[in-house]
């Protein structure tokens, strides 16, 4: 017997996925399967091999290849992490702080799928953006949703690591406005991460170092050099970090402006001027 809408809502929940009847609508949407109709052999081939990924824990916006976040969808690969809704307080936050009437110059470090960046954009049209990544694969994502878009034209691509020397050479100085959400996770915990994150979210995008710190150490000791006078960085921050990371911005010479809470009241969005 083919498999029915409430035959996958049963096979998701008894594997554990959380909201099993709305990821199953999505499946059946994705595969233009009309959910009360019976399913069938082609579509209940592909229905089984997405469940069979899902039950392997791998996320659905990666098994779907794409998430929405903020106002627009985003391409994601195995090669970005995947936009979280957390990260939108700091998208909100830097759009109130971007004057729209005046050109502005954002850098974004480590843009994954350029979600944070090409949101921004989207809310101020005179602004234009350079995106860097340590991962080309990450930014041939990011490159991907700037043409979806339409904000190719505003938008620079960078392969670089802000742990190499010239990484302020290759950049450039006098951005307005920096944002970024840098890898914060202590190495020692990514084993204790949902799988969902830890084996399909790039390694890279996650591992923070032995204490969780060394990245925003780093984006710290550039940030007074990127920055213009007067100019922003907003940092995303995990959870209990926010006011460590402020200090080690303070100790470089940024003042801080604000920590803003996410919509789960976590201390999620460091801001700091120069
Ligand atoms: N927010 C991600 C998580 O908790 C981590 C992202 C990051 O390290 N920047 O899984």
């Amino acid at each position: 017997m083919s498999l029915s809408f409430n035959d996958v809502v049963r096979i998701l929940a008894e594997g554990k996925i959380p909201s099993p009847r709305l990821e199953a609508r999505i499946l059946f949407e994705y595969l233009e399967v009309d959910q009360f109709a019976p399913v069938d052999g082609a579509q209940e081939v592909r229905l089984r091999e997405l469940l069979r990924k899902r039950l392997a824990h791998a996320p659905l916006d990666k098994i779907l290849g794409k998430r929405e976040f903020y106002k627009n969808t985003f391409a994601v690969s195995k090669d970005v992490l995947t936009p979280r809704p957390d990260t939108e307080v700091l998208v909100e936050a830097a759009i109130e702080l971007i004057p729209k009437k005046i050109p502005q110059k954002i850098l974004d470090l480590g843009t994954g799928s350029g979600c944070i960046l090409l949101s921004v954009l989207g809310d101020c049209p005179k602004a234009c953006g350079m995106a860097v990544d340590k991962s080309e694969a990450a930014l041939a994502v990011a490159r991907h949703n700037a043409e979806a878009l339409g904000m190719s034209n505003r938008v620079t691509f960078m392969n670089a690591s802000w742990l190499d020397a010239d990484f302020e050479e290759h950049v450039g100085v006098g951005f307005d406005i920096i944002v970024s959400n840098p890898p914060y996770i202590p190495t020692s915990d990514i084993l204790t991460l949902e799988p969902e994150v830890r084996q399909y979210d790039p390694i890279l995008a996650l591992d923070g170092g032995k204490d969780g710190f060394e990245h925003y150490q780093k984006i710290a000791e550039l940030a007074p050099h990127l920055l213009k006078q007067g100019g922003y960085i907003l940092l995303e921050a995990g959870q209990g970090q926010a006011q460590r990371i402020a200090e080690i911005f303070e100790h470089e010479g940024l003042h801080l402006s604000e920590i803003r809470p996410d919509l789960s009241g976590i201390e999620r969005c460091v801001i700091l001027k120069k």
